[in-house]
Order: structure tokens, then C-alpha cells, then sequence
């Protein structure tokens, strides 16, 4: 593989990614420690998930070599693209984008957690593939929260009579809730959502005792989340730079001007 840079690469990413990247991970890093300070929580109950959309994989092949190595990828195609081209690094793959059925097959090739799990049909998909494979997937189940049609995941009411079905598909093992906030530059609509996650993910505990985690927060509110409660924060841009594509392409009718 050609990991020279490329122009565009220095124009999106400067001259030195990798260092880029390093300090921009250290700036979160201390910024997840000061939210976790906030809130009266221990730092280390915090994972950081680098999500590495849009990033190519010769930048990623750089940014491995600075230390990171969980990758998140909202899109599957996309994630095995990356994964063909970075196959000799030991990454741990996430994929944190709704998945359809007919993708489930790539991601039991590679994948080591999927944070959107929303409906009965993937999850019987995903564990009759994952029993053919002979392996284990962690998985998030993720909730709609903010109530708006252009996101993907379970209606908060549907939440509970879902969990009761997952012993259902024993490859699938259960770690946590996931969602996106509403997009909105309004804190407390923002804080509403990852509280609702939270109160959703106490009451799964009592059905599923492996449902512990709350995967919430990105770039823009991780500090938010990481005070309602977030045990796993995907952060995208605040690592690696704005992404040079409209956020039309992950969340169906997103209007940038509501962010
Ligand atoms: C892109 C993405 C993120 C990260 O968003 P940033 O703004 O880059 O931090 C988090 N979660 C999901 C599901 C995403 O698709």
C-alpha cells in the first residue's frame, strides 16, 4: 500500500498527521478527566472509541503507529474496505452505524463490537452468522432518545420488551445502551437524552445484568455525557479534524444548521 501523503492528506491533516492526532487525543484525554472530575466519577470508567470515518486508511496505518488502535466506523462498507487495505495491524474493529441484515456477514468477519443494534431480525441475523463463525460479539443495544425521525434505534418504550428476548441469541453478548443526542446547541435538550438513556439502561439492568455500559457522547457533547453517566464516549472530530462530507450521509434529513 502506498502510505506516502497526499496533497489532500496535508490539506486536510497537515504535514505531520500522526503528531496531529496525538495531541488532539491528549487534549480530549484531559478533557474526559476534567468531566469525570465533574461529575465525581473515577477516569479510568471512561473509554475513549475513536471513531475513524471518512479518515483513509494510510492516515489510519499513521495514526496506529501514534497509538490508536480501537477504530469506530459508522459505515460497514466502508470499515471493510479499510479492514482489507489494514489487515496485517492488530485493530480493534467497532461499528457503531445501523447495519442491514445483508452487511451482517462482512461484520462477523472482522468486527469486535456493534453499538446499534435495533431490531429482532439483525439480532437473529447477526447470531445465526456469528454461530456459523464459531464466535462471540459484544453488542449495544441503541435507543432512539431524542424522539426524531432521522435517527436509527429503539423507541425508549420498545427498550425493555426487546431485552427480555436477547437470551434468545447467545452469541450476541450484551455490554450497554448506545445513542445520539439531539443535535442542538440547547444543553439541557442535549443532557435530556443522555439522561433518558441512563434511566432506560438501570431499569435494563434489572432484566440483563450485562447491560452495564452507556455508549453516549461525541466531539460536540462527551462532556455532557460523560456527566449523565457515559462509560464509552465515540469521539471523531475533536481527534482527527472536521470531516469534509455532510453528516447527511450517517443520519438520514440531518440539517447541519441544527447542530
Ligand atoms: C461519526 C459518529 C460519531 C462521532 O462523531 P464526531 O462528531 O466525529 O465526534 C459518534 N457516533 C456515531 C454513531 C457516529 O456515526
Amino acid at each position: 500500500m502506498d502510505t506516502s501523503l497526499q496533497p489532500e492528506d496535508v490539506a486536510r491533516f497537515g504535514a505531520d498527521p500522526a503528531a496531529v492526532f496525538a495531541a488532539n487525543l491528549a487534549q480530549v484525554h484531559t478533557r474526559i478527566a476534567a468531566a469525570c472530575h465533574r461529575a465525581g466519577r473515577p477516569v479510568g470508567d471512561v473509554r475513549l472509541l475513536p471513531v475513524t470515518k471518512t479518515v483513509p486508511a494510510r492516515i489510519l496505518r499513521r495514526a496506529f503507529a501514534a497509538g490508536i488502535t480501537d477504530f469506530g466506523e459508522n459505515k460497514l462498507q466502508e470499515a471493510r474496505d479499510k479492514q482489507d487495505t489494514l489487515g496485517d495491524l492488530p485493530i480493534h474493529w467497532a461499528i457503531i452505524g445501523h447495519l442491514q441484515r445483508n452487511k451482517v456477514k462482512y461484520l462477523v468477519r472482522f468486527a469486535q463490537e456493534f453499538h446499534a443494534l435495533d431490531s429482532l431480525p439483525l439480532a437473529e441475523e447477526l447470531n445465526r452468522r456469528l454461530d456459523a463463525a464459531g464466535r462471540d460479539l459484544d453488542v449495544f443495544v441503541q435507543v432512539n432518545t431524542s424522539g426524531e425521525a432521522s435517527k436509527f434505534g429503539l423507541h425508549p418504550d420498545d427498550l425493555l420488551p426487546f431485552v427480555t428476548r436477547l437470551p434468545d441469541f447467545p452469541r450476541l453478548k450484551p455490554r450497554g445502551l448506545m445513542t445520539l443526542a439531539v443535535f442542538s446547541a440547547d444543553t439541557d435538550r442535549v443532557r435530556n437524552c443522555f439522561r433518558l438513556l441512563r434511566n432506560l439502561r438501570d431499569r435494563a439492568l434489572d432484566i440483563d445484568s450485562g447491560l452495564a455500559e452507556l455508549s453516549m457522547g461525541m466531539s460536540g457533547d462527551f462532556e455532557t455525557a460523560i456527566e449523565e453517566g457515559a462509560t464509552v464516549v465515540r469521539v471523531g472530530q475533536a481527534i482527527f479534524g472536521a470531516r469534509p462530507t455532510s453528516d447527511a450521509l450517517y443520519w438520514p434529513g440531518f440539517a447541519p444548521d441544527n447542530r
